[in-house]
């Protein structure tokens, strides 16, 4: 359920292995979804491997360059990133989506799931139809129906993330302008400016608990970047660093958003959703193929570690990022340490993982911080928010 990139990329491996599968979503294709659509190389290369081929270079545009903000001072621009995509949604949604049917899913677009039986499991539409299965993947996004069927909620409102966005007019050097991000544009979280051929896609996101009057803070940061402080923005839901540890029961799996696989860090999320598509098609497979649906779960627990296991890792980092005790000596670093740049930037291209970065960073850590320390000290006289 969800035709999303982790609906629609389940039911392009599910049904890749002959299984019958339905792929319903409420919305009719090509539709939208609130998102920057930074497509990092994790999105490339798991798209490359769950659809059998590159990515069409027609859905996506190439940055290599990058700069950093905090607090409307610049931290640097990095000249030479590893690639980063940028695509709009409407159309990778409806590519992934008719890639998933041409595979032999069918089709059940533009229909509302009106009830939601998750112990059959089976689904009725609002229409009256009845669709049972025995392996149901609920890849319903953020306010997922199947997440609230089981365990009463789609998620805690203590915890989850808050995106604004506006799809501005293009500037005129877009295609030559790097990607610009921006710390401290939301608490808890961060600005961008995606700047695309058809669209610059400016927004803030944060954990929504932290950050009171998000319509003020987009109002400031388009200011800053001197557009009209009044564009009408929309808002969506993003779970942030909300990892369900139990992503489903039994027959019954969640997949993307409805799992709360975003980076708690990044807000990166379409890669988890078709990484965890993809195993939870895995999963169901293989359950299937043994003859017990309800050890689906197990199987796509025991998959889903390492992807857990870095949403771990990130939340653990994010404090040193995030909060207001370490973020001006992490700044500070930020800005001293091009080499700190650089492994940020390929953290997020999905060059390397949470743990490698850690690595990478952690015999310096304490130089950093120290380095961090003594600038943010010099640097922020009179600053009373830290
Ligand atoms: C402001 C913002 C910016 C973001 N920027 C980025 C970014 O730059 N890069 C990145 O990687 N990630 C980004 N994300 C995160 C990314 O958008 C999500 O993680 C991703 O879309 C999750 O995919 P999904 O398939 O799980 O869910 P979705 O893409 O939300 O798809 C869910 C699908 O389920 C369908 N559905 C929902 N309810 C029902 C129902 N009752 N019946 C039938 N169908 C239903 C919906 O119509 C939808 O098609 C951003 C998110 C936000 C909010």
């Amino acid at each position: 359920m969800g035709a999303g990139p982790a609906g629609a990329a389940a039911a392009h491996v599910a049904a890749s292995r002959g299984l019958r599968v339905a792929l319903v979503d409420k919305a009719r294709f090509p539709r939208d979804k609130l998102c920057g659509g930074g497509f990092t190389g994790r999105s490339y290369l798991y798209f490359t491997e769950i659809f059998g081929e590159e990515i069409p270079a027609r859905l996506i545009e190439t940055k290599t360059a990058v700069e950093f903000h905090a607090d409307g001072q610049p931290l640097g621009l990095l000249p030479q990133i590893p690639p980063m995509h940028l695509t709009m949604r409407v159309d990778l949604d409806a590519e992934m989506q008719r890639r998933a049917l041409a595979a032999g899913a069918r089709d059940f677009s533009g229909c509302r799931v009106s009830q939601i039986d998750t112990a059959t499991p089976a689904l009725v539409l609002a229409d009256g139809r009845r669709l049972s299965a025995r392996v149901l993947i609920g890849a319903d996004g953020v306010n997922s129906q199947v997440a609230k069927a089981l365990f009463g909620r789609s998620y805690d409102r203590a915890q989850i993330g808050f995106g604004l966005e506006v799809e501005a007019t293009p500037g005129p050097d877009n295609a030559a302008a790097p990607l610009r991000i921006d710390f401290g544009a939301a608490d808890w979280g961060y600005g961008w400016h995606f700047p695309k051929r058809e669209s610059s896609t400016i927004g803030i996101g944060g954990v929504l608990s932290r950050n009171a009057d998000m319509k003020a803070s987009m109002a400031a940061y388009l200011y800053r970047l001197g557009r009209d402080p009044a564009l009408p923005c929309k808002g969506h839901h993003l779970p942030f660093g909300e990892v369900r540890k139990t992503p489903g029961r039994r027959a019954v799996l969640l997949a993307g958003d409805a799992a709360g696989l975003v980076d708690p860090i990044t807000g990166e999320g379409i890669a988890y959703a078709m990484k965890s598509g993809q195993l939870a098609a895995l999963a169901a497979a293989e359950a299937l193929a043994e003859g017990a649906p309800a050890s689906a779960l197990r199987r796509y627990r025991k998959a889903l570690r390492p992807v857990h296991r870095a949403m771990r890792q990130a939340r653990a980092i994010r404090v040193l990022l995030f909060s207001r005790l370490f973020r001006p000596a992490f700044i500070a670093a930020f800005r001293g340490s091009g080499r700190l740049r650089h492994l940020y930037m390929r953290l997020l291209a999905g060059e390397i993982e949470y743990g490698d970065m850690a690595r990478a960073t952690l015999r310096r850590l304490p130089g950093f911080l120290l380095r961090g320390l003594q600038m943010g000290d010099s640097g922020r006289a009179g600053d009373k928010r830290s």
